[in-house]
Protein backbone atom coordinates (compact mmCIF):
# COMPACT_ATOMS: atom_id res chain seq x y z
CA UNK A 1 0.00 0.00 0.00
CA UNK A 2 1.36 3.15 -1.21
CA UNK A 3 0.33 6.40 0.48
CA UNK A 4 -0.42 10.00 -1.60
CA UNK A 5 -0.73 13.22 -0.41
CA UNK A 6 -2.09 16.07 -2.29
CA UNK A 7 -0.50 19.15 -0.14
CA UNK A 8 -0.39 22.61 -0.04
CA UNK A 9 -0.86 25.45 2.61
CA UNK A 10 -2.36 27.61 0.10
CA UNK A 11 -6.38 26.89 -0.76
CA UNK A 12 -7.70 27.19 -3.71
CA UNK A 13 -4.63 25.65 -5.84
CA UNK A 14 -5.96 22.44 -6.96
CA UNK A 15 -5.60 20.12 -3.86
CA UNK A 16 -9.27 18.70 -4.32
CA UNK A 17 -9.78 18.48 -7.97
CA UNK A 18 -6.45 16.75 -8.17
CA UNK A 19 -7.46 13.93 -4.91
CA UNK A 20 -10.86 13.33 -6.53
CA UNK A 21 -9.94 12.62 -10.23
CA UNK A 22 -6.91 11.31 -9.78
CA UNK A 23 -8.28 8.58 -7.06
CA UNK A 24 -10.80 8.02 -9.94
CA UNK A 25 -8.52 7.22 -12.31
CA UNK A 26 -6.26 5.16 -10.53
CA UNK A 27 -9.32 2.96 -9.34
CA UNK A 28 -10.37 3.16 -12.80
CA UNK A 29 -6.77 1.70 -14.14
CA UNK A 30 -7.36 -1.23 -11.86
CA UNK A 31 -6.30 0.04 -8.13
CA UNK A 32 -7.63 -0.55 -5.15
CA UNK A 33 -8.22 2.69 -3.66
CA UNK A 34 -9.51 4.84 -0.56
CA UNK A 35 -9.36 8.93 -0.78
CA UNK A 36 -8.94 9.88 2.73
CA UNK A 37 -10.68 13.81 3.10
CA UNK A 38 -8.53 15.16 5.42
CA UNK A 39 -10.45 18.72 5.10
CA UNK A 40 -12.89 19.96 7.25
CA UNK A 41 -14.77 21.75 4.78
CA UNK A 42 -15.40 18.41 2.68
CA UNK A 43 -15.15 19.34 -0.58
CA UNK A 44 -13.90 15.93 -1.86
CA UNK A 45 -16.84 14.21 0.38
CA UNK A 46 -19.55 17.11 -0.91
CA UNK A 47 -17.82 16.77 -4.43
CA UNK A 48 -18.10 12.58 -4.50
CA UNK A 49 -21.94 12.95 -3.98
CA UNK A 50 -21.72 11.91 -0.12
CA UNK A 51 -24.11 14.77 1.51
CA UNK A 52 -25.68 14.57 5.14
CA UNK A 53 -22.93 12.18 6.40
CA UNK A 54 -23.04 12.33 10.00
CA UNK A 55 -19.34 10.56 11.35
CA UNK A 56 -16.25 10.21 9.24
CA UNK A 57 -12.42 10.63 9.60
CA UNK A 58 -12.75 12.81 12.45
CA UNK A 59 -14.32 9.29 14.65
CA UNK A 60 -11.97 7.23 12.60
CA UNK A 61 -8.64 9.60 14.37
CA UNK A 62 -10.24 9.44 17.81
CA UNK A 63 -10.37 5.46 17.83
CA UNK A 64 -8.46 4.51 14.69
CA UNK A 65 -9.09 0.55 15.65
CA UNK A 66 -12.59 1.95 14.23
CA UNK A 67 -11.74 2.98 11.01
CA UNK A 68 -13.39 0.62 8.94
CA UNK A 69 -16.93 1.05 9.82
CA UNK A 70 -16.53 4.81 8.82
CA UNK A 71 -15.55 4.26 5.28
CA UNK A 72 -18.19 4.31 2.26
CA UNK A 73 -17.50 1.68 0.09
CA UNK A 74 -17.78 2.29 -3.99
CA UNK A 75 -18.26 5.76 -4.56
CA UNK A 76 -17.16 5.26 -7.57
CA UNK A 77 -15.80 1.53 -9.30
CA UNK A 78 -12.66 0.62 -6.81
CA UNK A 79 -12.51 3.97 -5.16
CA UNK A 80 -13.68 4.12 -0.96
CA UNK A 81 -13.82 7.42 0.57
CA UNK A 82 -12.93 8.39 4.05
CA UNK A 83 -15.16 11.47 4.50
CA UNK A 84 -14.69 14.99 6.44
CA UNK A 85 -17.44 15.84 8.94
CA UNK A 86 -17.34 20.07 10.03
CA UNK A 87 -16.41 18.45 13.00
CA UNK A 88 -12.79 18.02 11.72
CA UNK A 89 -12.28 21.21 12.10
CA UNK A 90 -11.62 20.81 15.71
CA UNK A 91 -9.59 17.83 14.92
CA UNK A 92 -6.49 20.43 14.62
CA UNK A 93 -6.38 21.15 18.19
CA UNK A 94 -6.76 17.58 19.55
CA UNK A 95 -4.15 16.43 17.01
CA UNK A 96 -1.07 18.39 18.19
CA UNK A 97 0.29 15.99 20.12
CA UNK A 98 -0.40 13.15 17.99
CA UNK A 99 1.06 13.25 14.67
CA UNK A 100 0.95 9.54 14.24
CA UNK A 101 -2.77 9.75 14.21
CA UNK A 102 -3.90 9.30 10.57
CA UNK A 103 -0.73 6.56 10.26
CA UNK A 104 -2.97 4.44 12.83
CA UNK A 105 -5.66 4.86 10.90
CA UNK A 106 -4.55 4.03 7.52
CA UNK A 107 -2.88 1.10 9.24
CA UNK A 108 -6.13 -0.17 10.69
CA UNK A 109 -7.42 0.30 6.66
CA UNK A 110 -5.46 -3.09 4.58
CA UNK A 111 -6.04 -4.21 1.25
CA UNK A 112 -5.59 -0.88 -0.47
CA UNK A 113 -3.14 -0.30 -3.38
CA UNK A 114 -2.92 3.17 -2.63
CA UNK A 115 -4.13 5.53 -0.33
CA UNK A 116 -4.99 9.70 -1.67
CA UNK A 117 -5.11 11.94 0.96
CA UNK A 118 -6.78 15.40 0.21
CA UNK A 119 -4.73 17.87 2.76
CA UNK A 120 -6.15 21.08 4.22
CA UNK A 121 -4.97 24.39 3.52
CA UNK A 122 -2.75 25.00 6.04
CA UNK A 123 0.64 23.72 7.59
CA UNK A 124 -1.22 22.78 10.82
CA UNK A 125 -1.64 19.55 12.87
CA UNK A 126 -3.79 17.67 10.51
CA UNK A 127 -1.19 18.61 7.66
CA UNK A 128 1.58 17.38 9.92
CA UNK A 129 -0.04 14.07 10.46
CA UNK A 130 -0.32 13.79 6.05
CA UNK A 131 3.14 14.43 5.61
CA UNK A 132 3.85 12.11 8.54
CA UNK A 133 1.18 9.15 6.97
CA UNK A 134 2.78 9.44 3.36
CA UNK A 135 4.96 7.97 1.66
CA UNK A 136 5.50 10.66 -1.36
CA UNK A 137 3.67 13.82 -1.81
CA UNK A 138 2.08 15.30 -5.28
CA UNK A 139 2.07 19.47 -4.93
CA UNK A 140 -0.58 20.96 -6.95
CA UNK A 141 1.06 24.52 -8.04
CA UNK A 142 -1.41 27.03 -9.74
CA UNK A 143 0.16 29.16 -12.24
CA UNK A 144 0.16 32.59 -10.79
CA UNK A 145 2.22 34.87 -9.15
CA UNK A 146 4.27 34.21 -5.84
CA UNK A 147 3.38 30.45 -6.50
CA UNK A 148 6.88 29.28 -5.72
CA UNK A 149 7.49 31.34 -2.96
CA UNK A 150 4.38 30.09 -1.47
CA UNK A 151 6.31 26.58 -1.42
CA UNK A 152 9.16 27.48 0.80
CA UNK A 153 6.99 27.47 4.00
CA UNK A 154 5.67 23.93 2.93
CA UNK A 155 9.43 22.83 1.57
CA UNK A 156 10.66 24.08 5.29
CA UNK A 157 7.87 21.97 7.19
CA UNK A 158 8.58 18.75 4.92
CA UNK A 159 12.30 18.93 5.73
CA UNK A 160 11.48 19.36 9.59
CA UNK A 161 9.45 16.36 9.31
CA UNK A 162 11.74 14.16 7.41
CA UNK A 163 14.43 14.70 10.11
CA UNK A 164 12.25 13.75 12.87
CA UNK A 165 8.59 11.69 12.15
CA UNK A 166 8.97 10.38 8.25
CA UNK A 167 12.41 10.38 6.96
CA UNK A 168 11.14 8.19 4.16
CA UNK A 169 8.87 11.50 3.12
CA UNK A 170 9.42 11.62 -0.62
CA UNK A 171 7.71 14.57 -3.29
CA UNK A 172 6.54 12.96 -5.59
CA UNK A 173 5.63 15.28 -7.78
CA UNK A 174 4.75 18.98 -8.81
CA UNK A 175 1.34 19.00 -10.74
CA UNK A 176 0.76 22.49 -12.37
CA UNK A 177 -3.05 23.50 -12.12
CA UNK A 178 -5.24 25.68 -13.70
CA UNK A 179 -2.66 26.54 -16.20
CA UNK A 180 -3.85 28.68 -19.09
CA UNK A 181 -0.82 28.35 -21.75
CA UNK A 182 -2.38 31.78 -23.78
CA UNK A 183 -1.32 33.94 -20.67
CA UNK A 184 2.98 35.10 -20.56
CA UNK A 185 2.28 34.48 -16.66
CA UNK A 186 1.21 31.02 -17.07
CA UNK A 187 4.38 29.79 -18.89
CA UNK A 188 6.86 31.92 -16.76
CA UNK A 189 5.38 29.92 -13.94
CA UNK A 190 6.18 26.89 -15.68
CA UNK A 191 9.65 27.60 -16.86
CA UNK A 192 10.40 28.94 -13.37
CA UNK A 193 8.71 25.33 -11.87
CA UNK A 194 10.75 23.13 -14.52
CA UNK A 195 14.10 25.28 -13.61
CA UNK A 196 13.67 24.90 -9.90
CA UNK A 197 12.02 21.35 -9.07
CA UNK A 198 13.39 20.35 -12.84
CA UNK A 199 12.10 16.21 -13.61
CA UNK A 200 9.75 16.64 -10.44
CA UNK A 201 7.25 18.50 -12.59
CA UNK A 202 4.93 16.38 -14.43
CA UNK A 203 4.81 16.37 -18.01
CA UNK A 204 0.67 16.57 -17.54
CA UNK A 205 -0.24 19.96 -16.82
CA UNK A 206 -3.53 20.82 -16.17
CA UNK A 207 -5.52 22.84 -18.13
CA UNK A 208 -8.11 25.34 -16.87
CA UNK A 209 -11.08 23.85 -18.01
CA UNK A 210 -14.71 24.69 -16.93
CA UNK A 211 -15.77 20.94 -17.08
CA UNK A 212 -13.35 20.32 -14.36
CA UNK A 213 -15.16 22.61 -11.63
CA UNK A 214 -18.88 21.91 -12.70
CA UNK A 215 -18.34 18.03 -12.16
CA UNK A 216 -18.23 18.22 -8.17
CA UNK A 217 -21.75 19.68 -8.17
CA UNK A 218 -22.68 16.54 -10.34
CA UNK A 219 -21.24 14.55 -7.74
CA UNK A 220 -19.05 12.86 -10.65
CA UNK A 221 -15.56 12.66 -10.97
CA UNK A 222 -14.39 14.29 -14.60
CA UNK A 223 -14.10 10.59 -16.11
CA UNK A 224 -17.76 10.53 -15.31
CA UNK A 225 -18.97 13.49 -16.28
CA UNK A 226 -17.20 15.00 -19.25
CA UNK A 227 -14.55 12.11 -20.42
CA UNK A 228 -14.28 14.02 -23.55
CA UNK A 229 -12.86 17.64 -22.16
CA UNK A 230 -9.04 18.55 -21.98
CA UNK A 231 -9.20 18.19 -18.04
CA UNK A 232 -10.56 14.62 -18.43
CA UNK A 233 -7.57 13.80 -21.15
CA UNK A 234 -5.04 16.21 -18.26
CA UNK A 235 -5.86 13.92 -15.22
CA UNK A 236 -5.76 10.62 -17.17
CA UNK A 237 -2.41 11.67 -18.13
CA UNK A 238 -0.82 12.72 -14.79
CA UNK A 239 -2.53 9.74 -13.41
CA UNK A 240 -0.13 7.45 -15.69
CA UNK A 241 2.32 9.50 -15.02
CA UNK A 242 1.55 8.85 -11.18
CA UNK A 243 1.67 5.41 -11.48
CA UNK A 244 5.11 5.23 -13.14
CA UNK A 245 6.65 6.94 -10.30
CA UNK A 246 4.73 5.17 -7.41
CA UNK A 247 5.41 1.67 -8.76
CA UNK A 248 9.66 2.95 -8.26
CA UNK A 249 9.14 3.99 -4.75
P1 LIG B 1 -8.09 23.42 -3.18
O1 LIG B 1 -8.57 22.07 -2.77
O2 LIG B 1 -6.60 23.52 -3.28
O3 LIG B 1 -8.66 24.51 -2.32
P2 LIG B 1 -9.87 23.12 -5.46
O4 LIG B 1 -9.51 21.84 -6.12
O5 LIG B 1 -11.06 23.10 -4.56
O6 LIG B 1 -8.61 23.70 -4.68
O7 LIG B 1 -10.03 24.21 -6.59
C1 LIG B 1 -10.44 25.54 -6.29
C2 LIG B 1 -11.54 25.96 -7.26
O8 LIG B 1 -11.03 25.96 -8.59
C3 LIG B 1 -12.73 25.01 -7.26
O9 LIG B 1 -13.89 25.75 -7.48
C4 LIG B 1 -12.46 24.10 -8.46
O10 LIG B 1 -13.65 23.58 -9.02
C5 LIG B 1 -11.75 25.03 -9.41
N1 LIG B 1 -10.76 24.34 -10.25
C6 LIG B 1 -9.79 23.51 -9.84
N2 LIG B 1 -9.03 23.09 -10.87
C7 LIG B 1 -9.56 23.67 -11.98
C8 LIG B 1 -9.21 23.66 -13.38
N3 LIG B 1 -8.17 22.95 -13.83
N4 LIG B 1 -9.97 24.38 -14.22
C9 LIG B 1 -11.02 25.12 -13.76
N5 LIG B 1 -11.39 25.19 -12.48
C10 LIG B 1 -10.66 24.47 -11.59
MG1 LIG C 1 -9.65 21.49 -1.08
Amino acid sequence: MKILGIVNQKGGVGKTTTAINLSAYLAAGGRRVLLVDMDAQGNATSGLGQRGIEQGLYQALADPGSAAQYVVEGVQPGLDLLPATPDLAGAGVELIDQADALKDVLAALPGYDLVVIDAPPSLGPLTINVLSAADALIIPLQAEYYALEGLAGLMDTVERVRGTLNPQLRILGVALTMFDGRTNLAQEVEQSARGHFGELVFWSVIPRNVRLSEAPSFAKPIGAFAPLSAGAAAYKRLAEEVMQRVEKI
